[in-house]
C-alpha cells in the first residue's frame, strides 16, 4: 500500500524533527549559493542557525512569482550548469513562465514522490500506462514518466494531443491506467463517444488526473464516463512538478503532501500568518531536499485547506483539500469573490448542459459582467430557441440563489468552446 513507508508513515514528531534538519540544511545551502537568499537573510539578520524549531520557519522571508520572474532564466540556481541536467518551465498560465533546474539528485527525488503517488493509486509494475501529459518543458510529461519508470510500468508516452490517436491506443494498446489533465481526459472522453468506442468496456481502470483545478463533480463526470477511478495528483514546477500531493486509496477526499521534500504551510492571504487548522488560505511551500533550486517558503497563490482528521491509509502527511482557485483566478463580481471551480460546481447541477464551459468577464459601464458560457447538450440545443432561453434563466438562478449575484448565461452549441489539449483556459477577461 505504500511505496516508502519508512517516510510516508513516519510518526509525526520523528518527521518534524526530520524537516527541520532539512530546512536548516537548505537555508545554510542557499545562503551560500544564491545571492537573491544572502540579501534576503542578511538584511532580516536570519541564518540556519536560528532555527531552533519547525515553527521558525516563520522567520524566513517569503519568495514569489516575481521573484522567479526577475531571476529569469537560472538566477536561482544554487549550482554551475555544469551540474544541472535537466531543465524545465511552467506552462505560463499566468504569465512569463517560471524555471525550474535539476541534478541528478533532484530528478531522483522527482521519480521517487510521483512514484509514491502511483503506487497509493494502485498502479503497479504489470500496468500499462498511457501518459497523455504534454512532454517537453512542461512539467506534466517527463515527471510521471520518472515516476512510472521507477515503478517499471509498460509506458505509453503518448504526451497531450492527437486525440483521435490518444482513443485508438486506448483501444488497442489496452492500458490500464491513463495520465491527463482533467480536461484533456474529458476531450479524450468525448472523442471517443464521437469515434463510437465504448472506453468504459475498455481495460483501463486508473486515472491519474492533474495540473489544473478541477471539481469533484467533475471528477465523477470522468469516473462515469471513462469506468474508472479518478485520482488527483498535484504539483507545481517551482517545487518539482507534479508529485508533490497525493491521493490514498482511503477516499477521494485531500491530498497528502510528500512533507519530507516539501513543507507546507496554509496563510492568511491578508496578514500571512498560519490560518487555523481547517481553514482556507495560500499554500506555501518550502523544498527542503533540493539541490539546484531549493525555494524558501515559495508562495503558490493556491487556495486550499488542510484536512484535520487524520487519515487512515497510515500515512503522518498531512493532507490538503482540493485546490479552490488561484488568487489569479479569482474574479470580483459586484464585491464578490468567485472562483471558476464555484461555478464548474453548480454547472454540474444543470442536466441541459456539458461541463464545457468559459467564464468570460467584461465591462459593463462602471461595472463588471459575468459572462458564463456553457454548452448544452445536442438535445437541448436542437429542442430551439425558447428552451435555450430557459435554460439560461435556470443557471442564472442557480447561480444566483448560492452566491447572489446574477450572471448572463450564454447557453452555446455542443463543440463551441475550444477543446483542452493541456491545461483549459477557463477564464477570459475582456475588460
Ligand atoms: P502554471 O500553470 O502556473 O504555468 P505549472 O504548470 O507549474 O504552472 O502548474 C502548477 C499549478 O497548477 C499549481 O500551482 C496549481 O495552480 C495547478 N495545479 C496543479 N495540480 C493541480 C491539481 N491537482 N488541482 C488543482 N490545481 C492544480
Ligand atoms: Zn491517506
Amino acid at each position: 500500500m505504500h511505496w516508502n513507508k519508512k517516510f510516508e508513515c513516519m510518526p509525526l514528531d520523528q518527521l518534524k524533527a526530520f524537516q527541520l534538519k532539512n530546512l536548516k540544511k537548505t537555508v545554510a545551502w542557499v545562503f551560500d549559493k544564491v545571492p537573491f537568499y544572502t540579501r534576503k537573510f542578511k538584511k532580516l539578520g536570519i541564518s540556519a542557525n536560528d532555527l531552533k524549531h519547525i515553527d521558525d520557519i516563520s522567520k524566513l522571508p517569503f519568495t514569489v512569482k516575481n521573484d522567479l520572474r526577475d531571476n529569469y532564466p537560472f538566477g536561482l540556481c544554487a549550482l554551475p550548469m555544469d551540474d544541472i541536467i535537466g531543465i524545465h518551465a511552467s506552462s505560463g498560465t499566468t504569465g512569463t513562465p517560471i524555471t525550474n533546474v535539476y541534478t541528478q539528485a533532484d530528478l531522483d527525488q522527482w521519480a521517487e514522490c510521483v512514484a509514491r503517488n502511483l503506487w497509493a493509486y494502485g498502479v503497479r509494475k504489470k500496468d500499462i500506462v498511457q501518459n497523455a501529459y504534454g512532454y517537453g518543458l512542461f512539467t506534466g510529461g517527463l515527471g510521471l514518466h520518472y515516476g512510472l519508470l521507477k515503478i517499471g510500468c509498460s509506458i505509453i508516452p503518448t504526451s497531450s494531443g492527437i486525440t483521435e490517436r490518444q482513443v485508438k491506443l486506448l483501444k488497442d494498446f489496452k492500458p490500464t491506467a491513463l495520465c491527463s489533465t482533467p480536461s484533456y481526459a474529458l476531450t479524450i472522453a468525448e472523442k471517443a463517444e464521437e469515434m463510437n468506442i465504448d472506453i468504459r468496456k475498455l481495460p483501463l481502470k486508473i486515472g491519474i488526473f492533474g495540473a489544473e483545478p478541477w471539481t469533484r463533480e467533475m471528477c465523477s463526470a470522468i469516473e462515469e464516463r471513462m469506468g474508472i477511478t479518478a485520482l488527483n495528483i498535484f504539483g507545481l514546477t517551482e517545487m518539482c512538478g507534479p508529485g508533490v500531493g497525493y491521493e490514498c486509496s482511503v477516499g477521494q477526499n485531500g491530498s497528502h503532501i510528500n512533507e519530507d521534500h516539501f513543507i507546507a504551510e496554509i496563510l492568511d492571504t491578508k496578514t500571512f500568518k498560519p490560518v487555523p487548522m481547517g481553514e482556507k488560505g495560500e499554500l506555501v511551500f518550502t523544498s527542503i531536499q533540493r539541490q539546484a533550486m531549493p525555494l524558501i517558503r515559495y508562495r503558490t497563490k493556491d487556495i486550499t485547506r488542510f484536512i484535520p482528521e487524520k487519515c487512515s491509509c497510515g500515512r503522518t502527511f498531512v493532507k490538503i483539500d482540493r485546490i479552490f482557485g488561484r488568487t489569479d483566478d479569482m474574479l470580483i463580481i459586484s464585491g464578490v469573490n468567485i472562483f471558476p471551480s464555484q461555478i464548474e460546481s453548480f454547472l454540474f447541477d444543470i442536466k441541459e448542459v456539458d461541463p464545457q464551459y468559459r467564464l468570460i468577464v467584461r465591462k459593463k459601464g462602471y461595472l463588471d459582467k459575468l459572462i458564463v458560457q456553457v454548452e448544452a447538450r445536442q438535445e437541448v440545443y436542437d429542442k430551439g430557441e425558447e428552451t435555450r432561453k430557459q435554460v439560461e434563466a435556470k443557471i442564472n438562478s442557480h447561480i444566483k440563489d448560492n452566491i447572489g449575484i446574477s450572471v448572463d448565461v450564454n447557453l452555446v452549441k455542443p463543440k463551441f468552446i475550444g477543446r483542452s489539449l493541456g491545461k483549459a483556459v477557463r477564464v477570459v477577461d475582456e475588460r
